[in-house]
């Protein structure tokens, strides 16, 4: 059992002013692993004060030191890989494939902005200007549960390089896996106050975090409906905003795709870190003319994605974060069967054998059409709605056909499955092969975000522009 009693601020683990204990409960057994106090007004209040403080002499460092501090923590984050995956596992259920994979990537952020900003221009003339791109002050990121590391790793590695200082609110969902990442942080050894970590609830923590005028940028992964709240909330200060928000990902087999190859992968990407994942490929688009050839694929493949618990070398799937999610998820099974749609596989309830912990069945529906809530609301996990389409044209207005835009697949000969690509809105999209790039710009259209993550684009969101005009 740990007990969470501190944040991480000014370059210590301050005793918590806020009295609120959340409970860790395990989502695999159902049992209370540990708990955590959650911040308060006060304390959020004091890691703003922190990072501000910080600020000066931050931006003031030279490329060179800031690229020393990155490599650094990418060390501290390798160091600390067993604990911030152990954490990952024992708080979400991530499967340990996943979480090896998470660590990696974690660390390779800061190796990445170590890299850019060494050919980052920061300052050129203009004409008669000297124009220099400048650090835009305190940046609060504010992340969600579904992997934190890599969250507050994409995020801290592109606002240090860019010369901010940062205060992170983690999800309240993910205390145990923010603990750990403060530990890597720590052993880092940033100049006090350059990295603040708190744990709170949105309401309170957040709200202070977006309203604050200490606080100059907000980059927030999370759902439309909180983006959308905290983009509000950051308008009256003037904060600059990055949202990088949900998605329901249409995977789009073509007539002319490897229908074997096409159903695997479809499976794959939808199936990606149990289901919850704002990239999920929750939609799939196929042929009406070949629909009952892939009902029976689905049907022979699913099984080797095993649900099962995380260190089980064999789970492909594992449990919901929380009980609430699976509730949630529960509820949108349910909602599926009263819209009219067919259930192939899985439904409500647990997979066979496991009795305890969130666990939910992959469930597959059939007989979608595009108007209905299961085809339309982001689920946040293990569950596939298929829907059909006539040519070409009716698979792209329907992949189109939601008020998101973050990530798509196409599946099919390469020359036509590029060119149905192009027609596709959304920040991704993969042409058979996995959206791997992480160079490449990341990030939403339409209700998806606003803004970009990955390489300079990501760096870029960090930084402002400024003119001296002289002779
Ligand atoms: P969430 O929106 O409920 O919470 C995200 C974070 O926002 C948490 O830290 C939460 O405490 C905080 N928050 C809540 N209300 C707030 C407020 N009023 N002001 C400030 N902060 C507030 O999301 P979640 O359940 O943690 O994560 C799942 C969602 O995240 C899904 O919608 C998913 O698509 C999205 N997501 C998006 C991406 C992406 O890169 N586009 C990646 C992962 C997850």
């Amino acid at each position: 059992m740990e007990h969470i009693t501190t944040h991480y601020i000014n370059g210590t683990f301050a005793p918590s002013h806020g009295q609120r204990v959340r409970d860790i409960v395990s989502p695999v057994t159902g049992e209370l692993i540990g708990d955590g106090l959650l911040a308060d007004v006060e304390d959020t209040r004091a890691a703003i004060a922190a990072a501000r403080e910080a600020f000066a002499q931050w931006s003031a460092t030279s490329v060179r030191e800031r690229q020393g501090y990155l490599q650094r923590l990418a060390d501290a984050i390798d160091a600390h890989r067993d604990e911030l995956g152990g954490a990952m596992s024992a708080e979400y259920g991530a499967i340990s494939a996943f979480t090896s994979g998470v660590v990696d990537a974690s660390r390779d952020w800061y190796l990445q902005a170590k890299d850019v900003i060494g050919r980052t221009v920061f300052s050129e003339r203009v004409n008669t200007a000297q124009v220099r791109r400048v650090p835009v002050g305190v940046a609060a990121l504010i992340t969600p549960w579904n992997g934190s590391a890599w969250f507050m790793a994409v995020k801290s590695a592109a606002a240090l390089a860019a010369g901010c200082t940062v205060v992170m609110k983690p999800s309240e969902n993910s205390i145990l896996q923010s603990h750990a990442f403060a530990r890597a942080v720590h052993d880092a050894g940033l100049p006090p106050g350059v990295i603040n970590i708190v744990y709170g609830l949105g309401g309170d923590v957040g709200k202070e975090l977006t309203t604050n005028p200490d606080v100059d940028k907000i980059s927030f992964t999370g759902s439309t409906p909180v983006g959308k709240a905290i983009a509000r909330s950051a308008v009256n200060t003037m904060k600059r905003v990055t949202l990088e928000l949900g998605g329901k990902a249409p995977t789009v087999v073509l007539d002319d795709a490897d229908f074997d190859d096409a159903v695997q992968y479809a499976l794959t990407v939808w199936l990606f870190n149990s289901g919850q994942a704002c990239v999920s490929g929750a939609r799939l688009l196929v042929p009406e003319s070949r629909v009952e050839e892939v009902k029976r694929l689905i049907l022979d493949k699913i099984g080797s994605f095993k649900v099962g618990p995380p260190h089980d070398p064999g789970s492909m799937v594992g449990p919901m974060a929380t009980q609430a999610h699976f509730d949630r998820v529960q509820s949108y099974i349910r909602l599926g069967l009263e819209e009219g749609a067919t259930l192939l596989t899985g439904g409500e309830g647990r997979p066979e054998g496991l009795d305890a912990g969130t666990f939910a069945r992959p469930t597959v529906f059939v007989d979608v059409t595009p108007d209905m809530r299961i085809a339309q609301e982001e689920i946040f996990g293990p569950v596939l709605s298929v829907l059909t389409y006539r040519d070409d044209e009716e698979a792209v207005r329907i992949a189109n056909g939601t008020d998101y835009g973050l990530q798509a697949y196409v599946l099919g000969e390469p020359e036509h499955a590029h060119r149905v690509a192009l027609r596709i809105t959304a920040g991704r999209v993969a042409v058979n092969v996995m959206p791997a790039d992480s160079e490449a710009p990341f990030g939403g259209l339409k209700q998806s975000g606003i803004g970009r993550e990955f390489g300079h684009y990501g760096i870029d969101e960090y930084l402002e522009h400024t003119s001296v005009f002289s002779n």
